[in-house]
């Protein structure tokens, strides 16, 4: 919460100073301007090293979606920031709605971002995939009962579910991905099966859903990879394991989703915005920015970290992730009519 202060006094204070008169142009020219949605310690690596590659500085905040997004629009032409950063292509897609961003011609993101995990009209490029996947508990559960996410609706999961609040951008994202391959009324009829299979109310967080499974509360949950990942290094212990759904013979894959980045359509650095999604997109950064999060990297050259490949290998739905977005408030209502809060 300190750090975070911080930061944001700190830009504040260079905004003022950058907006100034009397401050010579030529002192800006290697400043480089970024609104971040993700935390504060998975991006600040990546700025230390780019500066330290580039020579170019990395002024930043790091805040929440919806304070972002209100600043920027309330900054209009007059925004400092040239980069934004943010998780979830649901996120993006509304970033892009809000006529945010601007579109990025880049021969390099095309080669090292795949199609799915961009937006179709170059707004926004994913960074690293996250997985929505299923956490189970090892002592109550086999991975042989476990099949799709659409399964977790039968009758055999009755009072052994646990689910994070359909609040939460990762469950409507993950929601307007089944909307997209079921259609609406098919959709709700799973998600009102998962009401009925819960275990007990909706959590706030994906760690406290795997808490509840590692205590025998419910006994599988769906969660992003990276906070398996998190738990995992903290309490090995745990009776936890993950398993990737829907990858039986003609199933669609795992729900995949992103982190990613935008050049903000009044940035006042493009060229710099450009040279650092580029540069984020490159084998050295996709590790790291993957790595300092669990998450894989979006470069299908470049390998997730050790822990990461030893969840094993899956098949990714392949939906372009502007689903999320463009389905999302369909997801919202859908959500709420089945009775999942
Ligand atoms: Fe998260």
């Amino acid at each position: 919460m300190i750090n975070l202060t911080f930061a944001r006094v700190t830009l504040l204070a260079a905004v003022a100073a950058m907006t100034g008169c009397d401050q010579p142009v030529s002192q800006d020219d290697d400043i480089l301007t970024v609104y971040s949605g993700r935390k504060e310690h998975l991006v600040k690596p990546l700025f230390e090293r780019f500066t330290a590659d580039t020579g170019i500085e990395v002024r930043y905040i790091t805040d929440g979606e919806g304070p972002i997004l209100a600043r920027l629009k309330a900054e209009g032409e007059q925004s400092p920031a040239d980069v934004l950063i943010t998780v979830d292509a649901g996120n993006l897609w509304h970033a892009a709605e809000e006529n945010l961003l601007q579109p990025i011609e880049s021969n390099v993101l095309e080669m090292n971002v795949p199609e799915h995990l961009q937006d179709p009209n170059n707004l926004w490029f994913g960074l690293s995939q996250r997985a929505r996947v299923m956490v189970y508990n090892t002592e109550r559960t086999s991975p042989q009962e476990l099949t799709t996410y659409e399964a977790l609706a039968d009758e055999q999961w009755h009072g052994r579910l646990c689910l994070r609040t359909a609040k939460k951008v990762y469950n409507q994202s993950l929601v307007a991905t089944l909307i997209e391959a079921h259609g609406y009324e098919d959709t709700k009829k799973i998600v009102e099966g998962w009401v009925r299979n819960l275990a007990a109310d909706p959590f706030s967080n994906d760690t406290q859903a795997m808490q509840a499974v590692a205590a025998g509360a419910c006994d599988v949950t769906l969660v992003n990879t990276y906070y398996f990942g998190r738990l995992e290094n903290e309490s090995p212990e745990l009776p936890l394991a993950i398993f990737y759904p829907n990858q039986g013979e003609g199933e669609r894959g795992i729900h995949v989703n992103v982190s990613g980045a935008g050049i903000l359509k009044y940035a006042p650095k493009p060229e710099l915005a450009l040279q650092f999604i580029e540069w984020l997109s490159q084998d050295e950064a996709q590790y790291m920015f993957a790595e300092l999060n669990q998450e894989f990297p979006v470069n299908p050259n470049v390998p997730a970290s050790d822990q990461v490949r030893a969840w094993g290998d899956f098949v990714a739905d392949d939906v372009n992730l502007r689903v999320a977005g463009q389905r999302q408030a369909e997801a919202i209502r859908l959500m709420d009519e089945a009775g999942y809060q």
